[in-house]
């Protein structure tokens, strides 16, 4: 059997991958089985925004795998101080809690927020809130679907946890209203990834800052995929300078080789936590902290922050200049786009095939966006040549419409 057929054989059904077999990778190119090559453009969701194979981390990565890889946190290990020091001084917060994939950081920061309610903020036992956003998307773990507005997400996986509030993203007055003396935290993302790059209004974030300081609740930010340069900031929430009491990284933390995430948080937050309160087996490991550590200097010294703000601009320039037939709207901000399908001319899924065709890595996101975020690193003519690709698609569909309708 093929790679695909085995994969569609012993695979719980839980994907639906575009047909190719990826089989290298090296910063935004990928190759498949039968070597032909692909501009990525998707960076697996941010995790792979240094590039595939970055020298770098893959140096640090043999390395440190050869002199200790996982001793687990009963002891002390030489790589996680330095690794969480480099996390509190980028971030400008206190202390950090490491944990493998986003899905765990944002447990981390619930149970964090809660505790936090009813040890400091004094509310009432087992009736803390937290205030999230409809479309948000925090990962995949029951209490987290729990408070999903995506049907898809949470069908039949019940009963869930109770304690959150969701209001409309972007609407400051919903959330104000939402308010209550038991509400201990807002946890949102600054811009929501998976519900297509969705880019709130000017000002609001900075006013969910005011307003939480006003009612002594706490900011929580997911930047798990916004974070660490893909907007053209190290953090989303600097656009605003709306600088949240606890902070949610994952994906290109690891370097794109590895599960790397954390919480990290002002410290009145994050000492709530006891010995034997929280932890993880892996969470906190050597090599996941050298990873890490590598990961923050290599975004810093290759001025990837910097890049992805340039190279976003153009980009989104280009995307721009698309609109007005199949291509509907474009969001986004610095390599991070959301391209927005007339579903009336093909679903995003269609354009991804095509895409896919002509040599270019994509993923459609809720039937209708189709996401734009290539590696941190990709060189100007390999973006230009994707966005090339994405053009021709456009304007492929465009004139398969313009003949059906002469038809
Ligand atoms: N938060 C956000 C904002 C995400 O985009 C994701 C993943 N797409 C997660 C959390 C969950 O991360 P993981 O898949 O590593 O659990």
């Amino acid at each position: 059997m093929t790679p695909i057929e085995l994969e569609n054989r012993y695979a719980a059904p839980n994907y639906q991958p575009l047909p190719v077999t990826l089989t290298g990778g090296t910063g935004a190119h990928l190759w498949d089985v039968d070597g032909r090559r692909y501009i990525d453009m998707m960076s697996a969701y941010s995790a792979a925004s240094h590039g595939h194979g970055h020298p770098r981390i893959l140096g640090v990565l043999a390395a440190q795998a050869s002199r200790l890889a996982v001793p687990s946190r009963a002891y002390y290990n030489d790589q996680l101080g330095p690794f969480l020091e480099a996390l509190c001084a980028r971030t400008g917060l206190d202390v950090a809690l490491p944990m493998n994939t986003g899905a765990e950081a944002v447990e981390t920061a619930i149970k964090a927020a809660r505790r936090w309610g009813y040890r400091v903020k004094q509310v009432a036992p087992d009736s803390a809130e937290i205030i999230v956003a409809n479309g948000n998307f925090h990962g995949r773990t029951t209490t987290i679907v729990g408070f999903s507005s995506e049907e898809d997400y949470r069908a039949d996986f019940g009963p869930f946890a109770p304690g959150f509030r969701s209001v409309a993203f972007g609407d400051l007055a919903a959330m104000e209203e939402a308010m209550t003396p038991a509400t201990v935290a807002v946890l949102v993302e600054p811009i929501q990834g998976e519900a297509g790059i969705v880019v709130p209004p000017p000002g609001w974030l900075a006013g969910v800052r005011r307003l939480c300081d006003a009612r002594g609740v706490l900011l929580i930010l997911d930047e798990v995929q916004s974070g660490l340069g893909r907007t053209g900031q190290w953090f989303a929430f600097e656009h605003e300078a709306a600088r949240p009491d606890g902070l949610i990284l994952g994906k290109a933390l690891g370097g794109g080789v590895l599960p790397v995430s954390a919480l990290v948080g002002r410290r009145q937050l994050m000492t709530v936590f006891t010995p034997g309160s929280h932890g993880s087996t892996f969470g906190g490991n050597a090599l996941a902290a050298a990873v890490g550590r590598e990961a923050l200097r290599v975004i810093e010294e290759e001025g990837l922050v910097e890049r992805s703000r340039e190279l976003g601009t153009h980009m989104l320039e280009r995307l721009h200049a698309l609109k007005g037939g199949a291509l509907k709207a474009v969001r986004g901000r610095g390599l991070w786009a959301g391209a927005e399908i007339d579903p009336s001319v093909a679903s995003a899924r269609e354009v991804c095939e095509r895409l896919l065709a002509r040599g270019v890595l994509s993923k459609d996101t809720h039937e209708t966006v189709v996401r734009l975020a290539p590696p941190l690193v990709i060189a100007r003519d390999d973006l230009d040549w994707a966005l090339d690709q994405f053009e021709a698609v456009v304007r492929e569909l465009e004139g398969a419409r313009r003949r059906s309708r002469a038809a």
